[in-house]
């Protein structure tokens, strides 16, 4: 309500410095029915697509027919809105950080098993997870990612951890996986793809303020904080927001920050961001986000409905924005308001 920290208020915030958001916010709807099934991007597809990925990149105008940065533009002109804030809830305590981020080894793993050997109640012994962590870590390397500073945290990250004990032998494949209420963890490739995409801005990678849109169980947000100063993730499923919490808990992440609202609204009382994510698809990127990024800022998100792809959007002044399409993906769909 009143009380809007601003860019300058001290991380982390406190409770009183956001404001309850009521039920049943509005937002575009894509008007289809759930997609709930997300297609698999196979290793081979991934190192075809990014062998391919030679951006066309589309420098926008004021007067470019891009509908989206379109209309970024004419309603960035507009007084803002006041809008519905997603409730805040504070991640863990700050504590030490997750694990000691270690460079990604460039040369492949050989011969480490996929699949992590599990014990009755599904855990995996912290060996084995290391070992096939390096080894997803090598093949998303393979596959075109190229930033160390990611690979490095996507090696530090536990993805077992974001997974329920049944899958976790399964958490390092190149696979998203179901999370619960018809959602799905992203897969390694393209989390650490839209990362790195991020960072490879004018400020050499440095990301200050970053916002995801899509928390599901929280590894993507975990990912982040490795290579960004603070981390704020909405989800606007309830008991997803809370799973989030509780995998990212036993971490001790002490920058990210979890909402409980609609992420098409975006989080304006901690606006401008450097980089926003945008972990589920839209037919357009909302208004709403273009608005909340900072000058010099990126924001990438998966567009489309069954056919979708990467858009890179980049604020390059108040007024005007530049999209880059970049590979195909597969995302589920974002959606308005809560539940
Ligand atoms: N970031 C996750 C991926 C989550 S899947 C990971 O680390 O793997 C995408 C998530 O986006 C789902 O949990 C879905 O509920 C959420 N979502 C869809 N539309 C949303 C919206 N408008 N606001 C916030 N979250 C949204």
């Amino acid at each position: 309500m009143s009380d809007q920290p601003g860019r300058s208020s001290r991380f982390p915030l406190t409770l009183d410095s956001v404001v309850d958001k009521k039920k049943g916010a509005t937002g575009r709807s894509s008007g289809k029915p759930a997609t709930t099934q997300v297609t698999m991007q196979t290793a081979a597809r991934n190192a075809a697509l990014s062998q391919a990925r030679q951006a066309q990149q589309t420098p926008v105008g004021r007067a470019a027919p891009l509908k989206p940065v379109q209309q970024g533009l004419s309603q960035a002109l507009r007084p803002p809105q006041p809008a519905p804030v997603p409730a805040v809830t504070r991640a863990p305590t700050p504590m030490p950080p997750l694990l000691s981020a270690q460079p990604a080894p460039k040369t492949a793993v050989r011969n480490v098993m996929t699949v992590i050997q599990t014990n009755r109640s599904g855990h995996a012994s912290p060996q084995a997870s290391e070992a096939v962590r390096r080894a997803m870590v090598a093949r998303v390397a393979k596959q075109g990612v190229a930033d160390a500073g990611v690979l490095a945290a996507l090696e530090a990250v536990p993805r077992h951890m974001f997974v329920e004990p049944g899958l976790a032998g399964q958490a390092y494949i190149d696979a998203s996986l179901p999370i619960g209420h018809h959602q799905t963890i992203s897969q390694p490739y393209i989390v650490a793809r839209m990362i790195e995409v991020l960072r490879d801005n004018r400020h050499g990678g440095r990301l200050g303020r970053v916002l995801e849109i899509g928390t599901g169980c929280g590894y993507q947000a975990a990912v982040l904080s490795r290579v960004a100063g603070e981390v704020y993730s909405i989800e606007r499923i309830k008991p997803l927001h809370e799973l989030a919490k509780n995998n990212l808990r036993p971490l001790r992440v002490a920058n990210i920050r979890l909402h409980y609202g609609d992420g098409m609204l975006g989080l304006p009382q901690v606006a401008p961001f450097d980089g926003i994510i945008l972990a589920a698809a839209g037919l357009e990127v909302p208004q709403a986000l273009l608005n909340q990024m900072a000058v010099g800022g990126r924001l990438i998100a998966p567009v489309g409905e069954r056919r979708q792809v990467l858009e890179l959007i980049e604020r390059v002044s108040q007024y005007d924005w530049r999209r880059t399409t970049l590979e195909e993906c597969h995302f589920v769909p974002l959606r308005p308001g809560t539940m």
